[in-house]
């Protein structure tokens, strides 16, 4: 990883000063988590999901766009933050 100004709340820097260090925490582990492999629900192969936008899935292998957890393709913690998220952003 490069140099980061943020070094302590890492990629969650991009949210400035906005959500609490809890909220930011829990984004922190699942945005390390996102950035890892994921089984794809189609071709079964562990790759690296591409997010094509919130809760928008794409594996690279096989071109499977598919809908998944907002931050994660697979929903473990996402449901949790999905609610936080909506709640800020106001509910569309
Ligand atoms: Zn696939």
């Amino acid at each position: 990883m490069p140099f980061s100004h943020t070094k302590i709340v890492g990629p969650t820097g991009r949210y400035g000063a906005r959500y609490g260090m809890g909220v930011r925490r829990k984004v922190l582990q699942i945005e390390v988590k996102q950035r890892s492999k994921h089984r794809c629900p189609r071709c079964k192969s562990l790759v690296k999901m591409e997010r094509i936008a919130f809760g928008i899935w794409r594996c690279p292998k096989c071109g499977y766009t598919f809908a998944g957890g907002a931050w994660v393709p697979q929903t473990i913690m996402g449901k949790t933050l999905a609610t936080e998220a909506a709640a800020k952003q106001g509910t569309k």
